[in-house]
C-alpha cells in the first residue's frame, strides 16, 4: 500500500518545481531551497522517506533509475534538478567522472559520445 501524496497533500515533484530557477545559459534547474551538507537537494519523497531531489525529477520525467545505477549530474551542479542533465551510471563511473571534474578537466556533456 503506497500513498501517492505526502502529508502536505502536494506531489513531491510539484513542491520541487515551485522552488526552481532555470539558468538559461546552462539549462540547469537550480533549486532555491536548502541543500544538505554535500550540496544535494534532500526532500521528503513518497511515504515520507527522504529522497534526493534529482532522483525524484528524473523518475517523474524520464522513468525508473535502472537497478544498481546512480544518477550522475552531467552538468556537475549537484542542486540541478533538470532530469535531462542526469545520466544513470555505475557508482564506479560516477566516482571516475567526479575525479575528472575535480582535476579541472572539462565536464561531460550530453551531446558528446565518449569513445570507449
Ligand atoms: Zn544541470
Amino acid at each position: 500500500m503506497t500513498r501517492p501524496h505526502t502529508k502536505h497533500g502536494l506531489h513531491p515533484v510539484s513542491r520541487l518545481m515551485e522552488r526552481i530557477e532555470v539558468d538559461f545559459d546552462s539549462g540547469c534547474w537550480l533549486f532555491t531551497g536548502p541543500l544538505n551538507g554535500t550540496g544535494y537537494v534532500i526532500v521528503p519523497g513518497f511515504d515520507s522517506k527522504s529522497e534526493r531531489g534529482h532522483r525524484l525529477t528524473y523518475q517523474f520525467f524520464r522513468g525508473p533509475v535502472p537497478p544498481g545505477l546512480v544518477l550522475d549530474h552531467l552538468c556537475r551542479v549537484r542542486h540541478c534538478l533538470n532530469p535531462y542533465h542526469l545520466e544513470p551510471v555505475t557508482q564506479g563511473e560516477n566516482v571516475r567522472r567526479g575525479a575528472r571534474c575535480n582535476a579541472g578537466l572539462a565536464p561531460y556533456r550530453t551531446d558528446v559520445k565518449e569513445i570507449q
